[in-house]
């Protein structure tokens, strides 16, 4: 089982929590909000070599948190992942569009500099500028939009581009995340569970409940849980191959 977008860090009880995937087993991107959240976010991957940490700015603390992109550059050599990142175009968020763009673009021109890095993008009411951005910025690394909403212009346009995606129980509980979903290649699709922000029966989704979404998944594609579990699992590889910057032939 793969969660490749968990808030770890924003549980009650995050050190049980990642207790918990180190014995099931499951496989988490840890991402982060801000970069102030690094160092206990990290701390709780210590001696769990299945959770890797993700260094992040949320476009919804744009504003707020744009000074702490000093600290965003300085940890940035410490991971090859970056999120959670991206532009958030809800009415609620519009007075800090301008703050996001220039989070967003800083983070991005960081990654090229860098060498590139794994990112996991949030793009909600946003996927049109959001692809914008990446196209401009190719060398960025690999991009993965997570729990992806936009138009199915905008789904072609992505995969176009070369994003991936992470698709969770929250996004395939409904018709229009299900047919998302569906119309994504195989070879580009992720698991997720965006836990403790995304939810199922009201209650927070971990990590472990992405094995629903492994379910979805496989009646989508018409092959068995097992099937769609391979499938899944050769996936990371292959965006971890990606991301180091090997064809996936010479491997
Ligand atoms: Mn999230």
């Amino acid at each position: 089982v793969i969660d490749l977008h968990c808030h770890l860090d924003l549980y009650p009880e995050p050190a049980a929590v990642a207790r918990e995937c180190e014995t099931r087993g499951v496989y988490v991107l840890s991402v982060t909000n801000t970069p102030s959240a690094w160092d206990g976010t990290a701390a709780l991957a210590e001696g769990s070599p299945r959770i890797r940490t993700a260094l992040g700015l949320h476009p919804a603390l744009a504003r707020e948190r744009r000074a702490e992109l000093p600290l965003f550059d300085r940890l940035l050599p410490l991971t090859r992942y970056v999120g959670e990142v991206g532009l958030d175009g809800s009415p609620e968020l519009r007075g800090s569009w301008d703050d996001q763009i220039a989070v967003f673009l800083h983070v991005l021109q960081a990654c090229s500099a860098a060498g590139g890095r794994a990112m996991t993008i949030h793009s909600r009411r946003a996927a049109s500028p959001v692809l914008d951005m990446l196209e401009k910025h190719a060398d960025a690394g690999t991009a993965i939009l997570h729990w992806f909403s936009g138009s199915p212009a905008e789904l072609r346009r992505a995969i176009n581009v070369g994003c991936w995606f992470s698709v969770g129980p929250a996004m395939l509980c409904s018709a229009k995340g299900r047919a998302m979903a569906a119309a994504i290649p195989r070879s580009r699709v992720l698991t997720e569970s965006d836990g403790p922000f995304a939810q199922a029966r009201g209650r927070p989704l971990y990590p472990w409940d992405v094995a629903t979404a492994i379910e979805a998944l496989a009646s989508l594609w018409g092959v068995d849980a097992r099937q769609a579990e391979d499938q899944l699992a050769r996936n990371l590889r292959s965006l971890i191959i990606a991301e180091q910057g090997f064809s996936e032939e010479g491997v």
